[in-house]
């Protein structure tokens, strides 16, 4: 398989919606919403699992393979919301990951889970 390239995802997202004249529900904010109830979905895998239990999920297929599609569910929706206002994915990510790093320094965050302002 090719790897595939986020405007190449995302052109398949744009020709599905467009394909069902879905793109009039698709405003940012019902995205937006669309994503928060989907990553409920993948939530919903987990609840009430310990933290061993949760680790295991991976090892049932069948659980495995809907919290595949929720995975799913919640990378398209996001990514048609970035296409939609113009956010380049990967440029995203790389910024926000760039603030993560002045934010959590690896001396004062490594083996730690506190937020930044807490460091
Ligand atoms: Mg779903």
């Amino acid at each position: 398989m090719q790897p595939s390239t986020f405007r190449e995802i995302q052109d398949q997202i744009q020709a599905f919606v467009e394909a069902r004249e879905w793109g009039q529900f698709h405003s940012p904010k019902n995205l937006a919403a669309a994503i928060s109830v989907e990553a409920g979905e993948l939530l919903a895998h987990f609840r009430w699992l310990s933290e061993e239990e949760s680790n295991d999920v991976v090892k049932h297929p069948e659980v495995r393979a809907e919290v595949d599609a929720e995975i799913a569910d919640v990378l398209i929706l996001t990514l048609e919301l970035a296409d939609r206002m113009g956010i380049d994915p990967a440029e995203a990510v790389r910024r926000k990951l760039a603030v993560n790093e002045a934010r959590y320094p690896v001396d004062k965050s490594r083996g730690r889970n506190v937020k930044y302002n807490r460091l």
